[in-house]
């Protein structure tokens, strides 16, 4: 018989590896905390329309990179519907801010996610169809501050101190501003205009977005075509003058915090939603992502909640690709980001197998992390399995078991000591 595998573009995180992704993901929830985020979990699952009004039908995820199913009423009554797994988070958090009237409390939302998005994309190293995202969210009637240039700038402070907290060297801010959905049309227009005599010049797929979403064409990695985009005209020429003065002061609060970035005026991202900042964090070469060197990007987009039918709120997020991050420090830091377990017990003989297992559950309920070996395995395996696994090895043998005193060996300064029944939780402390 064929043996079954994940998907493509799935799958498996096993141990340790997992220990990383939850170090990860406890990082980033102590960090969240402290700048007041809470936690929202929304359905891993949506109606197909809330991404097709909510990140835009135009844009490579909607019009190419879904999973798009037909759910049939299970009654004649019931009416099928069109469902889609989420390819992103912000639209799903948008749709419960509206549903749950969160803006009805007059305050500032704060919320952060973490879990799997889906999209049909091809697969490479740092780019999968099942990935995860650490997001979050600032959202909240214009009343509560949830325009103000403050919350761009906290945002993206927050994100260089999460980064910095987990070790990950050399990241790049790269950041821009799309003005208002105004500037943005004008803009647009003004880029139709210039690609409209040169566009049968580049690929196939910028000359349907030169047509369709023409500011997509400057998020084009295409050779040949990069000579013609970067002569089109800047976003920053078409700026109003509210949307100049929020970024300059969405600057000015990043320079008083030392938090270092670039203006990339090509930065316009994929989708549709965005408005005045947007940015982008990309890790050096050599940090084991190949060209997916972005670790995660968001921006204002403050028109969201009204184009899903909801009040207005203005708001700013941000989604980590967990996957890549990973990938990061795992390729930037040397030392292996797993963890050995406190103490390996190996018992001298079978009759000592129950000792063994009641010295664990002693240990492991004063909080350390123990292994149990096996009375039928000779010394030396007893020896090689522990140094796999944990730090300390404990002989139980009879003598041990009566004495009271065990002896322990320390690998890594390979000294052995003997050490009283009532001191072996503190003796192995890490
Ligand atoms: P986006 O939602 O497209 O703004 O992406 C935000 C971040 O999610 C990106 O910077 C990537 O780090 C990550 N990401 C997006 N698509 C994928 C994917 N297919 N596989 C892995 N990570 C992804």
């Amino acid at each position: 018989m064929a043996i079954l595998k994940a998907v493509r573009g799935t799958r498996d995180l096993l141990p340790p590896e997992t220990e990383l992704w939850n170090k990860v993901e406890a990082a980033a929830r102590s960090v969240f905390a402290r700048y007041g985020f809470g936690e929202i979990r929304t359905p891993i699952f949506e109606t197909t329309e809330l991404f097709a009004r909510g990140v835009g039908e135009e844009t490579d995820i909607v019009s190419k990179e879904m999973y798009t199913w037909e759910d049939r009423g299970r009654a004649e009554s019931d009416r099928g519907q069109s469902l889609t797994l989420r390819p992103e988070n912000t639209a799903g958090v948008v749709r419960a801010y509206i549903e749950h009237k969160l803006g009805e409390t007059g305050s500032l939302q704060k919320l952060f996610y973490i879990g799997p998005q889906f999209r049909r994309e091809r697969p490479q190293r740092g780019r999968y169809r099942q990935f995860w995202q650490i997001g979050a969210e600032v959202i909240g009637p214009a009343t509560s501050g949830s325009e103000s240039p403050v919350r761009d700038a906290e945002v993206l402070e927050m994100l260089a101190t999460l980064l910095d907290e987990l070790g990950i060297t050399g990241w790049r801010l790269a950041l821009n501003s799309v003005g208002s959905a105004a500037d943005r049309a004008r803009y647009s227009t003004a880029l139709r205009e210039a690609l409209a005599p040169v566009k049968h010049k580049m690929c196939e797929d910028n000359q349907r977005r030169a047509e369709t979403n023409p500011l997509r064409v400057l998020d084009s990695k295409d050779e040949n075509d990069q000579e013609i985009i970067n002569g089109l005209p800047k976003i920053a020429d078409f700026l109003g003058e509210d949307s100049r003065e929020h970024f300059a002061q969405v600057r000015a609060a990043l320079d008083a915090c030392h938090v270092r970035y670039i203006i990339d005026p090509r930065l316009v991202r994929g989708l549709d939603y965005y408005t005045r900042t947007t940015f982008e964090f990309t890790v050096p070469d050599g940090s084991g992502l190949g060209t997916q060197n972005a670790i995660l990007g968001g921006g204002r987009y403050d028109g969201l909640s009204e184009m899903l039918g909801g009040p207005k709120a203005p708001g700013i997020g941000f989604a980590i690709g967990e996957d890549r991050l990973i990938l990061t420090l795992q390729a930037q830091a040397a030392e292996a980001h797993t963890s050995k377990l406190d103490a390996y017990i190996a018992p001298m003989g079978t009759a000592q197998n129950p000792a063994a297992l009641q010295l664990a559950s002693e240990l492991r309920r004063a909080g350390l992390t123990v292994e149990v070996g096996d009375g039928s395995f000779r010394l030396k395996k007893s020896f090689e399995a522990a140094n796999k696994v944990a730090r300390k090895i404990i002989i139980l043998g009879e003598d041990e078991v009566k004495s009271g005193v065990f002896t322990i060996k320390d690998f890594a300064k390979a000294e052995q000591t003997k050490i009283p029944h009532g001191d072996l939780a503190t003796a192995l402390k890490p």
